[in-house]
């Protein structure tokens, strides 16, 4: 007994152990660990056991809960039976804590500066966002293609393959962050090359303002000597011709000359509205890729690395909650996790469940309505690309296999993730709705003993950014 109590360290390392055990939740290790990184101290001095902590609100809060559960655990842990547990503000707590509280304001105020420090130094119209790199972009199936063309531009822009390089896609959805990585790594690697980007609504601002002072000239020798121009979302020039036709100028010249343009837009070259037929074509001549809903695995994936870098631990369900119900875009699972990570750190003791997600989350979660909005037609081009059959011949009248099996995927799917009516789901497969819903339950049976179309249908469903659990949810 005598041993024991000589070797302090190891009594309370026991009695840790040993309350540690008697909690039956995760939670409340959780949180009993995150209390006990306060306690600075610990000794045994008579039958009194101190534990030192920073401040009188502190050593309160800390005696309501766990001075009894302690002198239980002390007293198996071979302290005198009649020992007390006494939480005390020591000058070593104290001391501990305002240090931690200097490098807090410290870090905080290094931060300020470095965010009003002067951007760096290159030709470009607009700063470039420091963590829209590539090391910071995580790659699925719905960006690869995007991705892989990116970096070889990076490490080689300019020429005639690959350009332009045309990045579309929702918003959200990394077109900015991917664009601006091939930025990042030209002015790394390449420091001869000027980079300038800007947003088309930025280019027309410009030109307004050059045009009112009548300085287009120097509006003009400012793009002509650019090696690598990011022009991000083009589409807002749509309609306004003047600037439009200024725009091409200037893209027709770096062209010339073998400079790299990429340009990113929220549809595809020819579904632009308000651009005259001959810049489209221009737009075609060089690779056009479309970044595409990442899939769940992917959404857990870059919720993970966004918050490794915000340097917080989140628990597991976090991601998967998120991940689950947003899945539309990027930047709205961001704002998501910022949300969770502001309330961790203003409740460090709140276990975080189900429930508070959903009141968190309340606002930035899609409903059902919104997660039905895939069409029929979105579906139908999954199967397509997954069979490597052409939109006609799926709503054709082709029989052959494996196009019959694949056009009643497509109706399956259709039935269970668009909630659109059977009637219009036909009107598209320019079918009778009788033969949709026989196509449907056909495939609903078929994959109950079949594993292999099972997982067709299950990886489809994730190419378009959904769940496969939906499907055997009981909605059709
Ligand atoms: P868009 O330009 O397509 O509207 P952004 O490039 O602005 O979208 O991306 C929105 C947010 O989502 C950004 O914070 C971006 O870093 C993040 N994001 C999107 N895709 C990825 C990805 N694959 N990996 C990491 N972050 C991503
Ligand atoms: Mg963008």
């Amino acid at each position: 007994m005598e041993e024991k109590n000589n070797k302090r360290a190891d009594l309370w390392d026991i009695a840790v152990a040993l309350h540690k055990a008697s909690l039956t939740s995760h939670e409340d290790i959780q949180k009993w660990d995150r209390h006990a990184s306060a306690f600075a101290s610990h000794s045994l001095n008579g039958n009194v056991f101190s534990i030192g902590v920073a401040n009188q609100y502190a050593a309160d809060f800390y005696a309501g809960l766990y001075a009894d559960p302690l002198r239980t655990a002390l007293v198996k842990a071979g302290a005198p039976e009649d020992v007390s547990v006494a939480f005390t503000v020591t000058e070593s707590a104290e001391r501990a804590d305002a240090e931690k509280k200097r490098r807090h304001m410290e870090q905080v105020r290094s931060e300020a500066a470095e965010a009003s420090a002067p951007a760096r130094k290159f030709s470009s119209t607009m700063p470039l966002n420091e963590s829209y790199t590539f090391d910071n972009f995580v790659r699925g199936p719905s960006n690869a293609f995007a991705y892989a063309i990116a970096s070889s531009i990076a490490k080689e822009p300019g020429g005639h393959t690959n350009n332009p390089f045309f990045i579309w896609g929702g918003a959200g959805l990394g077109k900015t962050h991917l664009m601006q990585a091939i930025g990042h790594y030209v002015i790394d690697n390449n420091p001869s090359k000027s980079v300038c980007y800007l947003t088309s609504e930025t280019f027309l601002n410009e030109y307004l303002n050059h045009l009112s002072t009548k300085t287009m000239e120097a509006f003009r020798q400012r793009y002509r000597n650019i090696d690598l121009l990011l022009l991000d979302d083009l589409q807002f020039i749509g309609g306004k011709d003047q600037v439009q036709e200024e725009f091409f100028n200037t893209y027709e010249g770096l062209m010339t000359y073998g400079k790299q343009v990429v340009l990113t837009c929220d549809v595809p070259p020819k579904k632009l509205n308000g651009f005259a037929e001959r810049f489209i074509t221009r737009f075609q001549q060089g690779i056009t890729i479309e970044i595409e809903l990442p899939s769940y695995e992917t959404r857990v994936a870059i919720l993970k690395s966004k918050a490794r870098n915000s340097g917080h631990v989140i628990p597991e369900e976090v991601f998967a909650f998120i991940g689950e119900n947003i899945r539309s875009s990027v930047r709205a699972m961001e704002g998501a996790l910022n949300l969770v990570v502001r309330f961790m750190d203003a409740n460090p003791n709140m276990p975080i469940n189900q429930q508070i997600l959903q009141g968190l989350l309340k606002e930035l979660l899609e409903d059902d309505d919104s997660i039905r909005r895939l069409s029929v037609e979105e579906v139908i081009k999954a199967v397509c690309s997954f069979y490597e059959i052409s939109y006609a011949d799926m709503i054709g009248s082709g029989r052959t296999q494996p196009l019959a099996t694949a056009r009643q995927v497509a109706m399956f799917l259709s039935r269970k993730l668009t909630g659109a009516s059977a009637k219009s789901t036909a009107e598209e497969f320019k079918r009778e709705h009788t033969t949709v819903l026989y196509g449907s339950q056909s495939i609903q049976k078929r994959i109950e003993v079949d594993a292999k179309l099972k997982s067709t249908v299950e990886q489809i469903t994730e190419n378009l950014g959904r769940k496969p659990s939906e499907l055997f949810e009981d909605n059709m």
